[in-house]
């Protein structure tokens, strides 16, 4: 099954004066449980077009949809919506709230979702059990990554968009990092979308998309995906 597909996908920034083609014409089918990675230099539109996909930004041409739905027919209420029901984000920098503990950070979120994993559940299943009662200052970021990752499961969306999500990390815990994804994407087959530059995500994907000057380059697909240990 396509969990997200775009046909002509454009935008364009326009900063009064300079127009800036963020993406000129995107054909993409990403498809449903799969593991896939945007790669590409800075600046190639990777980020514009997960924000698109993840409903945090409008296209200015072209059509996506998520499953049947029509994203660029939304309006901002309807798209908040889909937001909400359907999309987990991870960014590059964690967004946890200083002043709470990891699991009232996830619990931000399980208070709310129709259909939530228990704040606790969800930590242990990123590996942080022993930090439920830890704040944001206390962990190392990998772990302050992880409890984002827990609060972005926690309430079961359909698909991940993680943008840079090993950006603030050095390589080796980037990796680990990525390998949490990995764990999800299988256990619980969510859709995730990761946009990286740790060289770990080219084993762990199953479609890697390449980007140059906001057009796809090349897509890839990965016959060896290495299976869980
Ligand atoms: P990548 O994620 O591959 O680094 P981006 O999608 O962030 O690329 O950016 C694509 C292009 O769009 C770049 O030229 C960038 O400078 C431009 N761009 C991104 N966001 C904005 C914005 N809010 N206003 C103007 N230009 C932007
Ligand atoms: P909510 O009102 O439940 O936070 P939103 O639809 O406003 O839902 O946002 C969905 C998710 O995306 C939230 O986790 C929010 O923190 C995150 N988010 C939205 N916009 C941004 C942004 N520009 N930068 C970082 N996180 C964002």
């Amino acid at each position: 099954d396509t969990v997200f597909r775009t046909e002509g996908l454009t935008k364009v920034y326009d900063t009064g004066g300079a127009k800036v083609h963020a993406l000129a014409g995107v054909d993409l089918e990403l498809y449903a449980g799969e593991l896939s990675v945007l790669l590409g230099p800075s600046g190639s539109g990777k980020s514009t077009l997960l924000n698109i996909l993840g409903g945090l930004d409008h296209a200015t041409g072209g059509r996506v949809w998520f499953r049947d739905l029509e994203l660029t027919r939304l309006g901002d209420r309807a798209l908040t919506r889909y937001r909400r029901n359907h999309v987990g984000f991870i960014f590059q920098f964690y967004n946890l709230v200083p002043s709470l503990s990891a699991r009232e950070n996830v619990q931000l979120v399980t208070d709310v979702a129709p259909n939530p994993m228990d704040a606790a559940e969800a930590l242990e299943r990123v590996g942080l059990k022993h930090r439920l009662d830890h704040f944001p200052a206390e962990m190392s970021g990998g772990e302050q990554q992880r409890v984002a990752i827990a609060r972005a499961i926690a309430k079961r969306p359909e698909v991940l968009l993680c943008d840079e999500p090993t950006g603030a990390l050095d390589s080796k815990t980037g990796v680990q990092v990525l390998e949490v994804l990995r764990e999800i994407n299988d256990e619980f087959g969510t859709s995730t979308v990761v946009i990286t530059h740790n060289a770990g995500i080219r084993a762990m994907a199953h479609r890697v998309v390449r980007f140059a000057d906001g057009r796809i380059a090349s897509v890839e697909v990965n016959d060896t995906r290495v299976a869980p240990h």
